[in-house]
């Protein structure tokens, strides 16, 4: 099966987070058909990682998610380019690691592994459990791949989650008096927030706030007893003193629900490579234990999660060639 045969037959199966049995169950079975020894991680009652080598001791590891974000879409393409789910984010990717990996096969290297994680797009609950696995121990390098532009992405920020609740009393809106308003509160927690200066950091940028969501309040004429915004933070420094500011700020107004984090990290920088910091992040602050991280992928994170996500074929055969010039690069040093 060809580069992009393989990328449309992976984008065929739906697989958007929490449903990558169909998608895992099939990789599994194409990557046996090529003789590969394949293992399904479980990571939950329905989701798998996908985990295949050709001998014992791979040294250089190529990775990536099966799941997507919703909705599903179908691929199509035409000379230029494969449309759909998952073109760049990430079942392109994965079709152009399998297809490195058999043309370094083909030249006598046989020290490759292949890692396929569930879960990226939420909690990175496969990455987890990935990180448990023996063969993490016996990996050096491990080549994630994300939508880079095909550039080696040598820093991503970190992302920071979390839900900012406030209450007030209902009363009725004639009364204000008798009642205290949960929304006025949110949104001068909110307004603080907008106006605080949080720390940057020379190599990897400024850190950013997105409110995402913001809902509360029962009726027009009622005082809202209750409140909530969702927050997402690109970090560029560590956690910590940014959730600190953060308390700082809500004080006693409110209350905040950390729901994930994970910090910016820098991955190897290889010469002879285009490379930047990215603001997004991936797997592979939850991979600690499989050796040095390094990350590039084909394709633009500014359409991969839009009704528009696409990727160029000239993209795709490109990254085969960064790959496997990559893990030559790695072997080698
Ligand atoms: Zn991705």
């Amino acid at each position: 099966m060809n580069l992009f045969e393989l990328t449309k037959s992976l984008m065929s199966i739906p697989s958007t987070s929490g449903e990558e049995e169909s998608v895992g169950f099939w990789l599994r079975d194409h990557l046996r058909s090529l003789g590969w020894n394949v293992e399904l991680q479980p990571v939950s009652d329905s989701q798998n990682n996908v985990i295949a080598t050709l001998n014992d001791t791979p040294r250089v590891w190529f990775s990536t998610h099966m799941d997507t974000v919703p909705p599903f879409i179908p691929p199509t393409e035409d000379d230029e380019k494969i449309y759909g789910r998952g073109s760049c984010d990430a079942k392109g990717i994965i079709a152009a690691q399998i297809t490195a990996a058999e043309q370094l096969r083909r030249e006598g290297v046989t020290d490759i592994g292949l890692l396929y994680t569930v879960e990226e797009e939420r909690a990175s609950t496969g990455a987890k459990a990935a990180n448990l696995h023996p063969l993490a121990a016996k990996c050096q390098y491990m080549i994630n791949g994300e939508p880079t532009d095909n550039d080696l992405a040598i820093g991503s920020k970190g992302t920071f989650r979390l839900i900012i609740r406030t209450t007030g009393k209902a009363a009725h809106s004639a009364y204000p008096e008798q009642g205290e308003s949960a929304i006025e509160k949110l949104i001068d927690i909110l307004n603080d927030i907008r106006a605080a200066e949080f720390p940057n950091d020379p190599f990897f940028g400024e850190t950013t706030v997105n409110i995402g969501t913001i809902s509360g309040g029962l009726a027009l004429n009622v005082i809202p007893p209750a409140a909530e915004a969702a927050l997402a933070i690109r970090l560029t420094t560590k956690r910590e003193p940014i959730e600190e500011m953060l308390r700082e700020i809500v004080g006693n107004r409110g209350e905040i629900e950390v729901l994930s984090h994970s910090e910016p990290v820098k991955m190897l920088p290889v010469e002879g490579f285009d490379q930047k910091v990215v603001r997004f992040t991936t797997d592979i602050p939850h991979l600690p234990n499989w050796g040095t991280p390094l990350l590039l992928g084909p394709g633009s994170i500014l359409v991969a999660h839009t009704k528009d996500e696409f990727v160029l074929k000239a993209d795709l055969k490109k990254a085969v060639e960064l790959y496997i010039g990559l893990a030559k690069e790695l072997r080698a040093g």
